[in-house]
């Protein structure tokens, strides 16, 4: 990936210096005469920047820089470099580095844009982006930057100054080992291994989520993703875990087992707030966010009503049947779901997509599809109610398909009698309380009946697989790929918009834009009226392991701003497109090729 010759042809410094002072007054549009590659050489560092991409005009999107350093200057460790988890966290540290420093270097230098250095700003998460690439050829950084204009014309020195002296002290500064506090870096591929290791244990402990002792799981603000201030400590319960790290030891915990786990307590005493650490469990996050020894399975999925959504096709038989209007739910479409069909169907796009955990809470799930209290039972007959409630199908989704679910619930104990597992927080504190909560359920003379069946799918009609037509994404006019903006809850591909406000585990806009990315890359590959979903999902996912994110990126132009995500956050994206147009694939019929 990457190339590290210097071309002794290659202009350099003092070429573009003069040529950037030369251009000085010129229309803006003649910035395009520097687009190319400098080989750079000073005492202190050698590199090369391309200019892959020139803004049009001051106020448009800014100018791509990219900056190549050869390890022989760069002189990072060989085992850093070399080891997927240190490269990850090496990557993202430089990232935290490059964004301090360009931070410090940026200057108002004239109109619009002009003079803005940036490198895409990570998240409390670390994990592998595009905006810094490490391996043992070297070190590639992507920029951003605003080239100078005064008014519309080319500000030469201003750009001569921002070019030629402020970015090379992003290399000198930033991208050789020797410049940086290699303590502090030792200490981030530590924590990142640590939280691996523990991450890939819960599996062989039977586990689906670890909550160390010491963490702190409150974050500042709704709006701000650093820890609580005041520092809150989290003590497991008396029944402790240990797991073991490769730098840190052993280290105690709340282990939360696989199966069905309840989390219950008083208002306000922290049970969404545990539930949102182990829902962000699936990152690594930098050492001291609080959660960076927190782990969940990499499956888990946050589950929640979003009334408003779109569905398309989606089976949710299981959940819902006999709807009014001979409605179909077997292949369920609405441009306007209820809460409870859209968290049905969320639920089995979960399913679908190859979920092993879910997290559902109280606060933001809708009270019909999760509970159907005794007196409701007895008021309305179960052929006037067309949903059967989660607390029916809560274990079967176990013990057929091995699909953990963790819930909050502190408005209902008719769970207990399903639940393996009942945690309750106290004054932000886990407390093991099954066995108290198995007795009340036990001595409760009254207690619901089941209306879920045998299985979690009656037999003989399993869930369809549904596939994602080609022209899910309408075509643009110009015939070219859709446009792609990215916000942090929303994206928008041509002239659709697709809200992400209710996929809780995207943290990063980068991974929004990625995301983005993704989906025009599918439809062009792999939508495909034979191919289910899943392996849609599947197809990506290889190809972005085997070419890194800038497989994604066909039209070459090496963006910074991509950062990895996962193929539930895809298949989140996919399955809110408005437009989204899908088949079912039957399993029923034996012939591969027929559809229903
Ligand atoms: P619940 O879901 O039980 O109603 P939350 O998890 O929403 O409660 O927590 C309520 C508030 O307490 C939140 O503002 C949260 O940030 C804060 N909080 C959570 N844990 C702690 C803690 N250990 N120390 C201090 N504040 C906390
Ligand atoms: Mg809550």
């Amino acid at each position: 990936m990457l190339q590290l010759e210097i071309d002794l042809l290659m202009k350099d410094r003092q070429w573009l210096k003069q040529r950037l002072i030369e251009l000085d007054g010129y229309g803006y549009g003649d910035y395009r005469s520097i687009r190319g590659h400098y080989g750079f050489t000073d005492a202190s560092s050698a590199f090369n920047l391309s200019l892959n991409y020139v803004q049009r005009d001051p106020f448009a999107a800014p100018s791509l820089v990219c900056l190549q350093v050869s390890q022989k200057v760069a002189g990072f460790p060989v085992r850093w470099i070399t080891e997927y988890a240190a490269q990850t966290a090496i990557a993202d540290y430089l990232t935290r580095q490059v964004a301090q420093v360009a931070q410090s270097l940026q200057k108002e230098r004239g109109s619009g844009k002009s003079g803005q250095i940036k490198i895409a700003a990570p998240s409390q998460a670390v994990i592998r982006r595009t905006a810094i690439w490490i391996n043992s050829n070297g070190i590639e950084a992507r920029l951003t930057v605003g080239l100078p204009a005064l008014g519309r014309r080319i500000a030469g020195k201003a750009a001569a100054t921002l070019l030629c002296d402020s970015i090379p002290q992003i290399v000198s500064r930033c991208l050789r080992y020797s410049a940086l506090d290699a303590a502090e870096m030792e200490r981030y591929i530590q924590t990142f291994q640590d939280a691996e290791a523990l991450r890939h244990q819960l599996a062989q402990r039977g586990l689906v989520a670890f909550i160390p002792e010491g963490a702190c799981l409150p974050r500042r603000s709704g709006v701000d993703e650093r820890p609580l201030a005041s520092g809150a400590v989290f003590i497991p319960p008396s029944e402790k875990v240990k797991l073991q790290t490769p730098h840190s030891g052993e280290i105690k915990g709340l282990g939360i087992k696989a199966g069905v786990t309840l989390i219950v307590g008083g208002g306000y005493h922290g049970k969404s707030t545990l539930l949102k650490a182990i829902e962000q469990g699936i990152y690594n996050h930098v050492p001291g966010d609080g959660r960076d020894r927190t782990v969940s399975h990499p499956d888990t999925i946050k589950l929640r009503a979003e009334d408003g959504r779109s569905v398309s096709g989606v089976d949710i038989s299981p959940l819902i049947n006999r709807l009014p209007g001979d409605r179909s739910s077997r292949s369920f479409s609405t441009a306007n779901a209820s809460g409870s069909t859209s968290q049905a169907a969320g639920l089995i796009e979960a399913i679908e997509a190859g979920a092993k955990v879910l997290l559902i809470d109280e606060d933001t799930a809708a009270t019909n599809f999760m509970i159907r209290d005794r007196n409701m039972q007895a008021l309305i007959s179960k052929d006037k109610e067309p949903i059967t409630p989660f607390i029916d199908k809560v274990r079967q989704l176990y013990d057929d398909y091995g699909i953990s679910t963790i819930l909050v619930m502190g408005g209902s104990g008719d769970y207990f009698s399903v639940a393996d597992t009942v945690i309750a927080m106290e004054n932000y504190q886990p407390r093991i309380v099954t066995e108290q909560a198995k007795a009340i359920a036990q001595a409760d003379p009254n207690q619901r009946r089941s209306e879920g069946g045998e299985n979690f799918i009656k037999s003989g009609s399993p869930l369809a697989a549904r596939a994602i037509l080609p022209d899910s994404l309408p075509p643009q006019k110009d015939g070219r790929s859709p446009k792609i903006k990215a916000l942090k809850d929303k994206m928008i591909l041509g002239y659709e918009e697709i809200d992400l406000r209710a996929v809780e585990q995207i943290v990063e806009v980068h991974q929004v834009k990625a995301i983005a990315q993704a989906i025009v890359y599918a439809q062009r590959h792999y939508f495909d009226a034979k191919k289910p979903l899943s392996e849609v999902l599947d197809c990506v996912m290889e190809d972005i392991a085997k070419g890194g994110l800038d497989a994604l990126d066909e039209d070459e132009r090496r963006w910074g701003d991509l950062a990895m995500f996962r193929r539930f956050e895809l298949a989140a994206a996919i399955n809110r497109l408005r437009t989204l147009k899908t088949a079912s694939i039957s399993y029923i019929c034996a012939t591969e090729t027929a559809y229903r």
